[in-house]
């Protein structure tokens, strides 16, 4: 490399974006790129980092000017495995039933899959996720696969010699949290698993019963050359016939279909979550099943860990169950999220945050928005902000036009417990000049949401409604000349600096210095007794936010009265 000549970055979507171009081949005119969700209950934030590790991918390719496809399947057509807590038991009925055949118990949707896929394609849209959806009742039921079905139904017995092979080897994956437990419970891999000893019990295509529509069949009888397949379900008795070559009442097992899907598709890269990449998983029997039976090749794969939350203890349990990429967005900014997606290696697990440490990150953003400033500083990590902040398409995600920290913004949320109007007026106080409400969003309203909602009520800021009679009767000597002082030398307009330095000023004052002389050891003692008096006397509390921001927050009117001025 020549001297003072930038290396230009990569990471971990460089490396994939390069793998997918291989596996393309030279020529190829267009790249696919997949991901796949089965809308079954909350698309959480574990599941949004299949979309959204393939989203990066995605723009990658986009950004070299290739023509990409980003291809998600719903996985509306797998069955509705159980009732989860809160929904009526009579539920239970439905159970065996595809997703897109279950009604909805809320009744805002056509069915349950959809119930789930609309507040995930909404937060989507917010974060520029483009991506061509299908949905697989649609393409089962119109018979897209036939062919496919067909093919694997022939090859029976090959694809029972490979799954035999890995059955002996498959080791679940452990989890290493109870949250990744919980999502490992839930996962769709060993659901569909055919069981029984002969070839007939692990037929690689399940009807679902023509008379009660569950997948609770059991196949009796298949002739190769009619291509018609006798079952009988074991929940209504129903004994019926189904043509596989004419009519389309059915769904190849799991781990037949997604290798199925990878030909069809040519799907060039699709990663996939731990339980989807262990030894013996879905992936490792499908690569070998796509070769033999479709002659295909497996996708170039990335094999992600588990994404967490962390400070949600606080939140309202009514909500129920897990949080989404919306609750995600309440608090932050959309590159913000993507950024905690796309910063580290899909191998890493990380945390979603939600409590105090939502005040830290969003420092750290500002201060790496800051170095991505300067094209001097263009390294991995700028790269990573790069990816966050901007599509190909959309072009820069919102982000606010005038950058306040976010725990300036939230610690005056607090305080004022007041509209945006009125917060906004007093972070111009607090040295941030600007020109109006919307200037300061989208951070704005997610401040307010996350100090309303994220911060528990005993580190909230409650202002005092009157004043402490009893403790200012019973300031010290020193005390009331501390707050004398103070109140001689607010200003009647109180500006952030002024404030800062007055409050600072009083007890030097009352030891004969001036204002701007330096703190003596004393002075120093003296200014933290001073600051607890102060806490105590305006709200109640010995600590809260910084005293020159809470004085300019709560006014000059009102810090005179509860200071007995
Ligand atoms: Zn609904
Ligand atoms: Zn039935």
């Amino acid at each position: 490399m020549a001297r003072g000549q930038q290396q230009t970055p990569a990471d971990w979507v460089t490396r994939a974006a390069d793998d997918a171009i291989r596996h393309a081949g030279e020529g190829a005119t267009k790249i696919t790129v997949a991901s796949g969700a089965s809308p079954s209950g909350p698309i959480h934030l574990g599941n949004l980092r299949e979309f959204l590790t393939v989203h990066f991918v995605a723009e990658e390719l986009r950004g070299r000017g290739l023509d990409v496809r980003h291809l998600h399947s719903w996985d509306d057509y797998d069955r509705f495995r159980k009732v989860p807590a809160g929904v009526d038991e009579s539920w239970s009925e439905h159970i065996g039933r595809p997703l897109s055949a279950v009604p909805d118990p809320w009744e805002c949707h056509d069915s349950w899959a959809t119930h789930f896929k609309e507040p995930l394609q909404a937060a989507l849209a917010e974060m520029g996720v483009e991506m061509e959806e299908i949905s697989q009742t649609a393409m089962y039921q119109s018979g897209a696969y036939r062919k496919q079905i067909l093919t694997a139904i022939r090859n029976r017995e090959l694809i029972e010699k490979v799954l035999a092979r890995y059955r002996t080897k498959a080791a679940p994956p452990v989890a290493e949290s109870e949250q990744e437990a919980a999502a490992l419970e839930d996962s769709v891999t060993a659901d569909d698993e055919p069981t029984g000893d002969d070839l007939l019990a692990r037929f690689p295509y399940k009807p679902w019963c023509r008379a009660c529509g569950r997948d609770t069949t059991t196949v009796t009888g298949y002739d190769d050359e009619s291509t018609d397949l006798a079952y009988v379900c074991q929940a209504c008795s129903f004994e019926g016939i189904t043509n596989v070559a004419t009519q389309d009442e059915g769904k190849l097992v799991w781990k037949i279909d997604w290798p199925m899907r990878w030909a069809f598709e040519g799907v060039n890269f699709e990663p996939g979550g731990v339980d989807h990449a262990s030894p013996g998983s879905s992936y490792t029997v499908g690569k070998e099943l796509v070769k033999a039976v479709y002659g295909g090749r497996a996708p170039s794969f990335v094999g992600y860990s588990f994404v967490g939350v962390a400070g949600m203890a606080k939140m309202s349990s009514s909500k129920g169950g897990v949080p989404t990429a919306a609750d995600a967005l309440k608090v932050l900014e959309a590159p913000i999220l993507r950024w905690l997606y796309v910063r580290r290696q899909p191998k890493q697990a990380f945390n979603v945050e939600f409590g105090p440490d939502v005040v830290r990150l969003y420092d750290e953003w500002d201060a790496l928005a800051r170095k991505a400033a300067n094209p001097d500083k263009r390294d991995a990590q700028v790269l990573a902000f790069e990816r966050a902040s901007a599509t190909v398409s959309a072009g820069t995600l919102p982000t606010p036009k005038v950058v306040v920290p976010f725990r300036t913004l939230a610690s005056v949320a607090d305080v004022t417990a007041g509209s945006a109007d009125l917060i906004s007026q007093v972070i111009s106080r607090v040295g941030n000049p600007h020109d109006s409400v919307d200037d300061l969003q989208p951070r704005l309203d997610r401040a307010m949401q996350w100090t309303a909602e994220f911060v528990p009520v005993e580190d909230r800021t409650t202002v005092r409604t009157a004043p402490d009679a009893a403790r200012l009767a019973a300031l010290s000597e020193n005390e009331a000349e501390w707050i004398r002082l103070l109140l001689d030398n607010l200003p009647g307009s109180l500006e952030l600096d002024e404030v800062t330095a007055v409050v600072y000023g009083v007890p030097k004052l009352a030891r004969g210095l001036a204002i701007e002389d330096a703190p003596t050891g004393e002075v120093k003692a003296d200014q933290k007794a001073f600051f607890t008096l102060l806490y105590n006397l305006l709200v109640d509390k010995d600590k809260g936010p910084r005293l020159p921001t809470l004085i300019v927050a709560l006014g000059a009117e009102k810090v005179r009265s509860l200071l007995g001025g």
